[in-house]
């Protein structure tokens, strides 16, 4: 099987805060972003009939499966991930260092077990130019990666092949009554 091409998540910009799952379900099947279940028990859902309105997708190319393929290829659905006690990182392959909140410098080996992150929102990561130290979750990842506890997941998506619409961030700050936000991950 191909590797996963990557995900869209989106989440609140507090990665603390745990909106209401079954509030967020509800106005997601609502405004038609999902559908029901996926079949044959996978976790998610199908895409729903304004799906394609909510997020949009870069490029004439994109071969978009929105129904499950007999093959077992990758189609396009989505998921909740969460939630989870504490805020949990995604991010992957895509990841790039992320930038100290105080000179903007990037932390490289962010990923290494030399840093000895244990991928905690709220470790602190010491930024090696100008000495502050910041929670991880401090630090700017850019749409690389990102922290939370329960996160909507759009799979599969390539990093930067499709972006949330403002009106998809709108109705879900309405809903959990706090801003969010997107960024993209792909598997290690
Ligand atoms: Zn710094």
């Amino acid at each position: 099987m191909p590797a996963h091409t990557g995900r869209l998540i989106l989440t609140e910009q507090d990665p603390f805060r745990l909106p209401d799952e079954a509030a967020l379900r509800t106005a997601l099947d609502a405004v038609g972003l999902i559908a029901g279940p996926l079949p044959d028990g996978e976790a998610g859902y199908a895409t729903g009939p304004r799906f394609l309105e909510l997020v949009v997708f870069a490029g004439c190319a994109v071969r978009l499966e929105l129904s499950p393929r007999g093959d077992g290829g990758p189609f396009c659905h989505v998921r909740l991930l969460g939630p989870y006690t504490l805020p949990r990182f995604l991010g992957g392959r895509n990841t790039r260092p992320p930038r100290c909140p105080s000179c903007r410098a990037p932390l490289k080996g962010w990923a290494g077990a030399a840093l000895g992150w244990d991928r905690s929102a709220e470790q602190p990561l010491a930024c090696p130019a100008c000495g502050a130290r910041a929670s991880a979750f401090r630090w700017d990842w850019k749409e690389g990666a990102g922290f939370g506890r329960l996160l909507l997941s759009i799979e599969e998506v390539f990093p930067g092949e499709a972006v949330p619409t403002p009106a998809l961030l709108d109705l879900l700050t309405r809903t959990s009554g706090r801003p969010w936000r997107y960024f993209y991950a792909q598997d290690p």
